[in-house]
């Protein structure tokens, strides 16, 4: 009888606890209450345009943006097509972040550990040489990955990994590793409308925008004058525009990777 009286005084306790541990955890995954209006733009593969078009527009609106750079085989070492990496070096110098999206865009679900540590080590170890700080952030090349990808790029401390998926980002729900995107092209205009009108309510926007044009893969296109719109429309209507490493202003990615667990069931490319 005596056990049960105190088992029943201490139940109420317990119950604080596992409330309060949730609550504060949840809380704190937030540093700086999310504004409404908050993009994330995220410029893949490096194609010679983000040198000689994305970067010149992105100055000129006051927009941060993060660069996924790699090696694209078989061309990038023509920089007719591709950034070498003095450019990649440049719009570093100018201000924006320069990140990881592996040496030769593997799929990092093939790999082995060995595989993908050497894939992360080649692009960190370029900008090493380059003076550009080390990459924390990482973009999954043709959206594939699994879940022993996300223990690779724990174990080498990434911050935060951008796949696709199509939706708005929820800091308090989705792992740091697995941040949903939109993909611009030629013909998506009005969804990527659609998608920057859901930045709000705590939930940030991310886009993933390949070449301003893209010469090599003609089906990510982006034709320089609509990438003017969207950059017009951002400006004229007080979007923040930064970069992935701008969004630790606002989250706590260690606390989110602790608290979050992945859910690879919804969509995860684009
Ligand atoms: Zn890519």
């Amino acid at each position: 009888m005596l056990k049960q009286l105190q088992k029943l005084r201490l139940f109420p306790l317990v119950l604080f606890l596992v409330l309060g541990i949730g609550f504060h955890s949840k809380s704190q995954i937030i540093k700086k209450p999310i504004p409404d209006k908050l993009v994330v733009l995220t410029f893949d593969d490096a194609p010679a345009s983000h040198y000689s078009v994305v970067g010149p527009m992105l100055k000129k609106y006051d927009f941060g943006a993060t660069f996924f750079v790699c090696e694209f085989p078989p061309n990038s070492q023509d920089s007719s097509l591709y950034m070498n990496w003095r450019q990649i070096q440049a719009l570093n110098t100018m201000g924006f972040e320069i990140a990881n999206h592996t040496h030769t865009h593997a799929n990092v679900s093939k790999l082995t550990k060995e595989e993908f540590n050497s894939q992360l080590s080649y692009i960190e170890d370029k900008c090493d040489s380059l003076g550009i700080p080390k990459p924390i952030n990482f973009a999954y090349p043709g959206y594939g990955l699994n879940a022993q990808s996300l223990g690779f790029l724990e174990k080498k401390s990434y911050h935060f990994a951008r796949a696709g998926g199509s939706r708005a980002y929820d800091p308090e729900h989705d792992h740091p590793y697995l941040l949903p995107s939109w993909a611009t092209d030629e013909t998506n205009k009005e969804e990527i409308f659609e998608a920057l009108n859901m930045a709000k309510n705590g939930k940030v926007v991310i886009l993933t925008i390949h070449g301003v044009p893209d010469l090599e893969h003609p089906w990510v296109n982006n034709p320089p004058e609509l990438f003017e719109e969207y950059l017009i429309f951002l400006k004229q209507n007080n979007y923040q525009v930064i970069s992935l490493r701008d969004l630790e202003d606002f989250v706590d990615f260690e606390m989110a990777r602790k608290t979050i667990s992945p859910d690879f069931k919804g969509k995860l490319n684009n």
